[in-house]
């Protein structure tokens, strides 16, 4: 009978360990979506659990051939889609000791490494994206910070200590009214460009959720939400949280902080920043205007999971005031109420987060940020938004087109007149699955997002990348960007077509990063 011993399980965790290796290093060659229809897994896999087991060898082989094929390519750099996940080798390695430890972490006993790594990885964090001083766990004031799954959770949870925090708060200025009364009238605000999970916060935070209108640049701005705030005030409402977003998931906008914090410190309005994408950019001193105002902040969150070379999954939260969570999460409030020697290098995160169980992410985290080192992060990082930058280079020099907005490593254009030859040109390109794109809508209008992404980009991604939406633009609308018809394609006909116009030629440096040779190759 076929059972994993220690010795299969060195054989599988090596061979695994290649697999791996060699479909990252061979992933330009797949198509970054698999061509498989709805249900397809159904058909190929047994309808039961089989009576007996396997052994690694065969599963190897029904993996490659039933589950790869049913794939995206997330760490493709032909994946342009949404935001990206970008991991690295250092990570997935070290996600893969943590597996092998096994710990969960939601006291200090539980694991003293695992609580006490992930403290000093959020002020690592915190000194890398230079946060205000107030966020980081320090003998000064009560910040502290804490590695959530998801920024949809960090976001719920803001919300539910905004909540719980406000209720107390009421209850004593309000003795007239009910606790359910009081419930019944808690208001929460974010604009309508903010992240789906920002609406779902408040459907399971059971509080009502005002989507309030961004202006023509999906900016946030203060007087929307002060005249908000101020009629739901004259109609006996209490407003309680604001969620504003540092990078929208739809264009990268930026809410203005400089406008909205103020007014939520001076009316108690609890202030969550969710920075999920662009949050990683913080650590860029070059764009330090992005996050002017953050210190208004009584909590914000970025994903490391994103653009931060990380493995899905691993949000950082920070508190301004982590007492406040502790007291609105804690179920043994008359023991902590008392707090113990050193507890601020040593929190209990049971109370800081909705499980109990935790995962040992401060390890990846640490072997992450120690392997690349503050330096290579940011070159990285400006090396994607020079990216970024080429691309929109490439279709600013094609007149068929128009370039929406631009920031980091996202870029949003689209076809100049009706909406609907975007929207065509998107779904051709699709259709051919050889770079995954996706809409969004700025000022009304459709248009297409173009975001660097994968394990590795590098330019001559970008260069593929164009040269189909080029080519695809060129066979949509039957001419080339001079105008001259286009015959019938084939892909031999493509290749001919791109070498029509030279292409744009890249800059040396963007932002003052210059590009090695190697990358530009
Ligand atoms: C991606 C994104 C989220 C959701 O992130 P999860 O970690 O998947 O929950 C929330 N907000 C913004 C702005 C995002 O871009």
């Amino acid at each position: 009978m076929a059972n994993m011993d220690i010795n299969e399980f060195r054989e599988f965790g090596k061979a695994a360990i290649d697999f791996v290796a060699d479909y990252l290093e061979n992933i330009r060659e797949r198509d970054v979506l698999p061509s498989v229809e709805p249900g397809y897994l159904h058909d190929l896999l047994p309808k039961e659990i089989p009576e007996h087991g396997d052994h690694w060898k065969s599963i190897m082989e029904e993996f490659k051939r039933c589950i790869l094929p049913g794939l995206t390519h997330w760490q493709s750099p032909n994946f342009h889609a949404f935001y990206p996940s970008q991991t690295s080798y250092s990570s997935i390695v070290a996600e893969t000791i943590a597996a092998g430890l096994g710990v969960v972490g939601f006291s200090w006993i539980c694991s003293p490494a695992c609580t006490e790594l992930e403290v000093i990885m959020m002020n690592w964090l915190g000194q890398l994206l230079d946060l205000p001083k107030c966020f980081l766990n320090c003998d000064e004031g009560n910040g502290g910070g804490v590695i959530q799954g998801s920024a949809s959770e960090s976001i719920f949870i803001a919300v539910l200590v905004a909540r719980e925090q406000a209720v107390r708060r009421l209850k004593i200025a309000h003795p007239e009214l009910t606790e359910a009364d009081i419930r019944g009238r808690l208001v929460a605000y974010t604009s309508d460009q903010s992240n789906s999970a920002v609406e779902k916060s408040g459907i399971l935070g059971a509080i009502k959720m005002r989507l309030l209108p961004a202006d023509a640049d999906c900016v946030l701005r203060g007087d929307t939400l002060i005249e908000a705030v101020e009629k739901d005030k004259a109609n006996g409402l209490f407003p309680v949280v604001m969620i504003a977003t540092l990078g929208t998931t739809g264009t990268c906008a930026y809410d203005n902080l400089e406008e909205i914090g103020p007014y939520c410190n001076a009316n108690n309005i609890w202030l969550h920043i969710d920075a999920a994408y662009a949050g990683a950019s913080f650590c860029l001193p070059e764009y330090a205007w992005i996050k002017k105002g953050l210190e208004t902040a009584d909590s914000l969150n970025f994903n490391l999971h994103k653009w931060l070379f990380v493995n899905f999954d691993c949000c950082a939260m920070w508190f301004k005031d982590a007492d406040r969570i502790t007291e609105a999460f804690s179920v043994d409030r008359i023991y902590l109420q008392h707090k113990y020697q050193g507890q601020s290098k040593a929190p209990d995160y049971r109370h800081w987060q909705i499980q109990l169980g935790r995962r040992f992410r401060s390890l990846k985290v640490w072997v992450t940020l120690k392997t690349m080192g503050a330096e290579k992060i940011r070159n990285l990082l400006r090396f994607h938004i020079s990216l970024a930058q080429k691309f929109e280079a490439y279709v600013r020099s094609d007149s068929r087109f128009e370039v929406t907005s631009s920031t980091l490593a996202l870029v949003c254009f689209r076809l100049k007149g009706d909406d609907s030859i975007s929207k065509q040109l998107l779904d051709n390109i699709t259709k051919r699955k050889k770079i995954f794109l996706i809409p969004a809508f700025f000022q009304g209008k459709y248009i297409i997002r173009f975001m660097i992404a994968g394990l590795d980009p590098q330019l001559k991604d970008i260069d593929y990348a164009w040269d189909e939406v080029k080519s695809q633009t060129d066979l949509l609308l039957g001419t080339d960007d001079n105008g001259n018809k286009v015959p019938c394609k084939s892909s031999t006909d493509r290749n001919v077509l791109q070498k029509e116009k030279p292409i744009v030629e890249i800059s040396k440096s963007f932002n003052g990063l210059a590009l090695s040779n190697e990358k530009i190759q």
